[in-house]
């Protein structure tokens, strides 16, 4: 909090936690941090999308965050994210949440009015020419036709954010939630002049976005590692920062804007690459995550043995049985091979270390199997479904469930992003 106006912090990590069992053993992951020198703020996150599939409510996201904080006496800040909301969805969020996921990907691409765009082009003479960022030796070239191009592709999107915002502030009060805006799940990546012009045209509508989420360019698929070129990646990702840089300073956008990571989780191989970019430009970034906590349940059940064992099985053997209808919400997002999915016969006869083995993302372990994993990440709804029987394994099993889910998102995410190690 600084003069009344709730501030994210530098570094932030946004923690998914579909049934509502993990945030002990999610903000025990932050403790780590803090005792490693490093204050990771913990949001939690939820989208509409998943409250739907699960049949939960954002009101049970912020009791859990609570409880958690409470138990484990964290006395720094924390937040609960309306993940993705729209103009249509975000009302439910509205007590629940202080961090709101304004999501336009959807908009981009419309039409904007002839008269918005040239107001916007005249606005925006001062970016004509050269521009050069600092911190970079490249330049951006914008032309009148690049501003123009750039604003009929992304002005009508940006005040598509403006109206949800400003619903949002007008319940909320200005300065009592962390705004950010989300352009990630679309086609296109957006390049970093594109970012810059876009931040122009959100501080023209008066939003004081904290965190941004381009789509960046390569795969970020679903509880996976990165599929691209990660030279590009750390390239992009540094104009990008340089791209922020310059617009807080030229259109008095908030000094701790940062970038946000979506699809943050398991995306191992960039890590080093972001963690070298916060370094370059001192910044900070928000690494969103979700689903992997749902997977490090699994693994913590099939880890116990017996009920808690024969239950990650049937969740495979369903998922396996209904795979079309679970991967199809997901469907550019993940890079299932079928012919790499083991049979759920064969599944029932493996070991509580076969199960895990496969689930766990460990790259160099032979028996890490990505197919198997996705199919895994998308088959939420099969545990929502199982109802009491899957909660009560949860709970049974909590020491174990929370180990994994703790060492997890500590040791894999928050240490090679924020602390620059492997924990
Ligand atoms: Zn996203």
């Amino acid at each position: 909090m600084e003069n009344g106006v709730l501030t994210l912090g530098k570094y932030s990590v946004g923690t998914g936690d579909r049934f509502a069992h993990q945030a002990k053993a999610q903000l025990q992951a932050c403790i780590q941090a803090l005792n490693a020198g490093v204050q990771v703020v913990p949001v939690w996150n939820k989208s509409n999308r998943e409250h739907t599939i699960i049949g939960s409510e954002p009101v049970s996201v912020r009791q859990a965050a609570d409880a958690a904080v409470k138990a484990l006496q964290w006395n720094h800040p924390y937040f609960c994210d309306a993940d993705h909301i729209t103009i249509a969805t975000v009302s439910r969020f509205m007590d629940a949440c202080d961090f709101f996921t304004i999501d336009v990907a959807d908009f981009i691409g419309e039409p904007a009015s002839t008269s918005d765009i040239e107001d916007f082009v005249r606005r925006h003479k001062s970016l004509l020419g050269t521009v050069q960022l600092a911190g970079v030796d490249e330049t951006f070239a914008i032309t009148e036709e690049t501003l123009t191009q750039t604003a009929q592709k992304f002005l009508a999107a940006v005040k598509k954010a403006g109206e949800v915002y400003r619903v949002v502030e007008s319940s909320k009060g200005k300065g009592r939630f962390i705004p950010e805006i989300s352009m990630d799940e679309t086609d296109n990546a957006q390049s970093p002049v594109e970012l810059l012009i876009i931040l122009a045209a959100i501080a023209d509508e008066g939003i004081p976005v904290r965190t941004i989420a381009p789509k960046f360019s390569g795969r970020f698929n679903k509880g996976v590692d990165y599929v691209g070129n990660v030279a590009q990646f750390e390239h992009e990702f540094a104009l990008d920062m340089a791209a922020i840089a310059y617009a807080v300073e030229h259109f008095g956008l908030p000094q701790d804007l940062k970038l946000s990571v979506h699809s943050g989780s398991d995306k191992f191989s960039i890590y080093p690459a972001i963690h070298a970019s916060m370094k370059r430009f001192n910044a900070g970034v928000h690494l969103k995550t979700a689903g992997t906590t749902w997977l490090e349940e699994l693994i913590g059940l099939a880890e116990a043995g017996g009920d808690a064992l024969s239950l990650a099985k049937d969740v495979y053997a369903e998922a396996f049985a209904h795979s079309e209808e679970l991967c199809a919400p997901y469907a550019t997002v993940i890079d299932i091979d079928p012919a790499r999915l083991p049979s759920p016969d064969e599944v029932r006869g493996w070991s509580s270390e076969q199960y895990t083995s496969a689930l766990r993302h460990v790259e160099a372990s032979p028996a890490y199997n990505s197919s198997f994993r996705q199919l895994l990440h998308v088959g939420f709804k099969i545990a929502a479904k199982m109802g009491r029987r899957y909660l009560d394994l949860l709970e049974a099993n909590e020491a174990v469930i929370a180990r994994n889910v703790t060492e997890n998102l500590y040791n894999r995410h928050i240490a090679p992003v924020f602390l620059g190690y492997q924990g």
